[in-house]
């Protein structure tokens, strides 16, 4: 199924495989980008239980980031590692948006497989931690993340192959949720903040629901209309669409 999603500024064509599953995703051209400047692909593979959407952001040059690896089975961490093959990508950063355990399951598998360590924002170290505990409440088979190999921080820039994204912090789904802009290209790769329609759920220890309505009124919200989301569940939005018609708001 081909899937055309267009506005002013920007029009993304995603082709969903007949799994249902997001599986290649084209660049996002903006004007706003210099004529020269090739643009970044976003790769985007639903795994586990949780249908956790993991995002591989590949930058010209093949140096490529993992967001959120939630590879679960076998065979998904045999998908991920398909794909940066297939496209002949080189992951140069493991980054977690928050911790919770769809996002960080196939973290060990990314450290082990790539020699990576994961990173991610201070505030969600304890959940981290405390995966291998909460997973069993879940039935969740885990292979417990690897300590952080550093912290992000509101500000931080993640700079790889010439495609730079600005750290946001975002809390309220967990205590320390962060979202990843890319401005140039107008996209947010967002996590459980902002979804088409809904947002993040606030029942789970450490959830706020009066924070994560100011983080994205305060940080979602004073981007562009254009700019894409890219949810940690289900399909893509832009923060135009969301400021109109998510019932939440
Ligand atoms: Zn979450
Ligand atoms: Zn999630």
């Amino acid at each position: 199924m081909e899937k055309q999603a267009g506005n002013l500024f920007a029009k993304v064509t995603i082709f969903v495989a007949a799994t249902g599953r997001c599986t290649a995703v084209l660049p996002i051209p903006v004007p706003s980008m210099s004529a020269h400047r090739q643009p970044s692909r976003i790769h985007c593979l639903t795994f586990n239980p949780f249908q956790e959407n993991t995002y591989v952001v590949a930058a010209p040059n093949g140096d490529c980031v993992i967001i959120d690896p939630g590879c679960y089975e076998a065979r998904e961490e045999q998908a991920l590692e398909r794909l940066i093959e297939r496209e002949g990508l080189k992951p140069v950063r493991l980054l977690n948006t928050h911790a919770h355990l769809d996002h960080i399951l196939g973290n060990a598998f990314v450290t082990e497989r790539w020699n990576l360590k994961p990173e991610l924002h201070r505030a969600d170290h304890d959940l981290l931690r405390a995966a291998p505990v909460y997973s069993e409440a879940w039935g969740i088979r885990l292979t417990p993340s690897p300590e952080p190999g550093a912290f992000l921080e509101e500000g931080d820039w993640i700079r790889f192959g010439g495609v730079e994204f600005r750290v946001l912090f975002t809390p309220g789904h967990c205590p320390g949720h962060v979202v990843f802009y890319n401005e140039a290209e107008g996209y947010v790769i967002g996590g459980d903040v902002l979804f088409q329609r809904s947002i993040g759920r606030t029942d789970l220890p450490g959830g706020d629901h009066a924070q994560l309505l100011s983080s994205i009124r305060e940080k979602l919200f004073t981007l562009p209309d254009a700019t894409v989301v890219w949810p940690g569940h289900g399909p893509e939005t832009t923060v135009g669409e969301e400021r109109v018609e998510n019932p939440f708001l």
